[in-house]
């Protein structure tokens, strides 16, 4: 079961091979074979999607009738539901997550398409009163060209998140997805053509961040940049940015807390604490990674925790387990480097951490469960962005909000307890661009999305998510007598 693409860059509607000649290797993270090849964008390549897409601007994809922008956006939505099969399986080949849970991210893919289809015709200005002798009204204007550069976690659902708020706008997008998961953003560009979007509107460029991401983001065409990854990559990006005056959006890393309670629904907290940690083998941004435990409740809840991690299967993600693979090599390094780190802070491994037993090749590793984690330990700290789960107990209300409020970090939060009082305090004082309470993973795409203090700037998802496309015009009329 190999699904194909086509080994070509998308740019103006069209298939073409990259300007270096140089091609990517695919790789299937659960079986380290090769499974294919994605092409090599050069600065030359970005420059022709950048001007492909500048064009499409020009002859007026911002200046169509809401009504067929929306039209065009939801037949999108209807042939990713209808190449669905294709695409999940492509995800999980490429990218190594649990099928099911590709299928998830395809469906939620076509839903964003479709919020924002019916967005189209509500990006409505203001007419301010400015006095007896004028009006003044405002319009938000498609900005132009946008970058769009994605992480590997979520390689379909995260260009799916910025591209369709984009061209509800009005804007022309290129997207440049991670090097290890580049396939599925290539089926979306054959999509957005098959669906009818004029050449230009949406281009696609693989390459490597350095070469093909810094080009795109330093591209003088380019007049927005919609960014996900890391903070590192970020803060690069708003250097790129800078040069041109460019807005940018962040949606950057986390090192999430979910802050429990003893008074709590005790099973339905453990069920989310497991669910927030391992999906996606804890490959997502807004994964629990802390996990801050009232002490009363504390051995109880890690002994429960201790059970279901040890029963969760780990196996290729065709398989359908509870995890799939890390996406790559380097990942899985990084992975059980932390998982070292930690046994040399002097946390409590209970289990966990090791490959998996009967798993020789692929990027496998077993979900690793510490307790008592010092909360100024790097496991406590840093994000790990793998299946890896901290344990750390608290006394008071003031000492969990102080932990979870401790680091640089600031995308998501969640707080368990029956105690409204307490949530709704918990809540206002957490310092996230998320808090969850009694839940995790609430995050639909009519919700605002982002982080934060280091985990970004701006929000995706939403109705706010146009403004990060538009730019306001205002227009002022003087009465004649
Ligand atoms: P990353 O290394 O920052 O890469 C993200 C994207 O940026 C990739 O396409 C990458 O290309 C590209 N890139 C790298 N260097 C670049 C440069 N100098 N100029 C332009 N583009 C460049 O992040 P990652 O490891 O793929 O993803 C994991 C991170 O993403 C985690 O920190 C996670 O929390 C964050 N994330 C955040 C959200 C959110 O919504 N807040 C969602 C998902 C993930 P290459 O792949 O070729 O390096």
């Amino acid at each position: 079961m190999t699904p194909t693409w086509p080994d070509r860059l998308f740019i103006d509607n069209e298939w073409c091979a990259p300007a270096s000649g140089k091609w990517m290797p695919v790789v299937d993270p659960a079986s380290e074979e090769e499974i294919g090849r994605v092409p090599r964008a050069d600065a030359d390549d970005v420059d022709r999607a950048a001007r492909s897409a500048a064009r499409a601007f020009e002859d007026g994809w911002g200046r169509t009738a809401p009504e067929d922008r929306g039209a065009l956006l939801n037949r999108i939505a209807d042939l990713i539901d209808a190449r669905k099969d294709e695409i999940a399986l492509a995800e999980t080949r490429d990218m190594g997550k649990p099928l099911r849970e590709s299928y998830g991210n395809v469906a939620r893919s076509s839903r964003t398409f479709r919020f924002y289809a019916g967005a189209v015709d509500k990006l409505a200005g203001e007419a301010p009163p400015v006095g007896p002798d004028g009006f003044n009204f405002t319009l938000h204007e498609p900005l132009g060209v946008t970058a769009h550069i994605t992480p590997w976690n979520y390689p379909f659902a995260n260009a799916c998140r910025s591209v369709p708020p984009a061209l509800a706008a009005g804007c022309t997008a290129v997207v440049k997805p991670a090097s290890h998961t580049s396939v599925t953003t290539l089926m979306l560009g054959e999509i957005c053509r098959e669906a009818g979007l004029p050449a230009g509107v949406v281009n696609v460029v693989t390459g490597s961040g350095g070469e093909t991401g810094a080009a795109l983001a330093r591209h003088p065409l380019v007049r927005g940049i919609a960014f996900t990854g890391s903070i590192d990559t970020g803060r690069r990006i708003m250097g790129y940015a800078a040069e041109g005056i460019r807005p940018v959006v962040l949606e950057l890393g986390g090192k999430n807390p979910q802050i429990v309670f003893a008074d709590c629904d005790t099973e339905k907290a453990i069920a989310q604490t497991m669910r927030g940690a391992f999906t996606n083998a804890g490959q997502v941004c807004t994964s629990v990674s802390r996990v801050l435990v009232e002490r009363s409740l504390h051995d109880a809840y890690v002994e429960a925790l201790a059970e279901k991690t040890a029963a969760l299967t780990v196996a290729p993600g065709l398989d359908n387990p509870d995890l799939g693979p890390l996406v790559s090599a380097s990942h899985l390094e990084q992975t059980a480097g932390f998982v070292g780190a930690g046994e040399r802070e002097g946390a409590r491994l209970l289990t966990g951490g090791r490959r998996p037993e009967g798993l020789d090749r692929g990027y496998f590793i077993r979900p690793a469960l510490f307790d008592r984690v010092d909360p100024a330990s790097t496991l406590a700290r840093e994000e790990i962005f793998g299946p890896v789960l901290a344990v750390i107990p608290f006394d008071t209300e003031a000492e969990a909000v102080a932990i979870a409020n401790g680091l640089e970090f600031g995308l998501t939060s969640g707080v368990f307890t029956r105690d409204i009082d307490r949530a709704m305090r918990v809540a206002r004082d957490l310092k996230a661009g998320m808090v969850w309470v009694n839940e995790w993973f609430q995050s639909p795409v009519q919700v605002p999305h982002g982080g934060v203090k280091m985990s970004g700037i701006g929000r995706e998802q939403g109705m706010i998510a146009l403004a990060n496309y538009t730019q306001v015009k205002d227009i002022a009329i003087r009465i004649g007598a």
